[in-house]
């Protein structure tokens, strides 16, 4: 068979594919787009499946509709019976029946890398869903992924104390697999810690300069960034190292709206933009 006659969806011949659970951003900073963009640059393919549609800008989350839960799960399933998903991600989850989906679905995957970025509210403050009702299954999710990769907003509230320290210790009794810490909320001028624990272990600790501005996606961006990396084969540890330094670059190259909006990390880089940025 020549060349272009071969059946393009021979599994051999595609991407690890990455199915993940996210809203969409009108706006292109966060959510779906980040994934799609984060994935499509690790070497593999994003496939959505969209649970909400937010309303917002560069500036603030205006409000949100969550799709039903019926069709979070017939869009996952569509890409599962047909694509060659090797990694699962999930961000927002639009309502606490669609992650149920989410939950039974990754049960009957586990086989597979998995990152739950525990999303409760964007970078610019505003909520993306009630912490109240999302907490409960977000420590189901937990205990099923491969990763999470809370903030320390995130991790704060989920593990109900103020303490960072005790916050890790205490989502490891409660059955978190591995979890990467990110200190970007905190009030420390000079720099932002990352650490990386795995089964209760810190496996590795990275600091990072803290950039000016505030930054649209950037907690999608690393957490899509690592489960590509996880589809590509990578082991954890070498995933989160590579995902970070590219999403340390693709927020120095942020590009800024206007003075009042957040910054949009610049996950690709064609050569029309970098001649833009002469
Ligand atoms: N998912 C969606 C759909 C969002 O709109 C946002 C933030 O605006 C997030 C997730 C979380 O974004 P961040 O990466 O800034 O934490």
């Amino acid at each position: 068979m020549s060349e272009s006659a071969r059946p393009l969806t021979s599994p051999s011949e595609m991407r690890p594919v990455v199915l993940c659970f996210s809203g969409l951003d009108p706006s292109g900073g966060a959510g779906l787009q980040a994934d799609i963009e984060s994935i499509g640059q690790s070497g593999a393919h994003a496939a959505i499946a969209c649970t909400a549609l937010t309303i917002q800008d560069s500036q603030r989350v205006h409000s949100f509709e969550a799709v039903s839960p019926a069709m979070v799960r017939q869009q996952a399933m569509a890409v599962l019976n047909d694509l060659p998903v090797r990694a699962l991600k999930s961000g927002m989850l639009g309502s606490v029946e669609s992650a149920l989906e989410l939950l039974e679905l990754r049960q009957r995957h586990a086989g597979l890398p998995y990152v739950c970025d525990p999303v409760l509210v964007a970078n610019s403050g505003g909520s993306l869903g009630n912490p109240a009702q999302l907490l409960p299954v977000f420590h189901q999710l937990m205990q099923v992924a491969t990763l999470i990769t809370p903030n320390s907003i995130e991790l704060r509230a989920l593990a109900g104390c103020d303490d960072l320290s005790l916050g890790l210790e205490r989502l490891f009794e409660l059955g978190a697999q591995a979890i990467l810490l990110k200190t970007a909320h905190e009030a420390n001028p000079a720099r932002i810690e990352h650490r990386l624990l795995i089964q209760g272990t810190l496996a590795y600790s990275s600091y990072w300069p803290r950039l000016p501005g505030e930054y649209h996606g950037s907690g999608c961006s690393l957490a899509s960034a690592i489960a590509g990396r996880l589809a590509c084969g990578l082991d954890l540890l070498h995933a989160v190292q590579q995902a970070e330094l590219w999403v340390h670059q693709s927020l120095r190259r942020a590009d800024i709206p206007h003075a009042k909006g957040q910054r949009m990390p610049v996950r690709f880089v064609t050569s029309d933009s970098a001649a833009f940025r002469q």
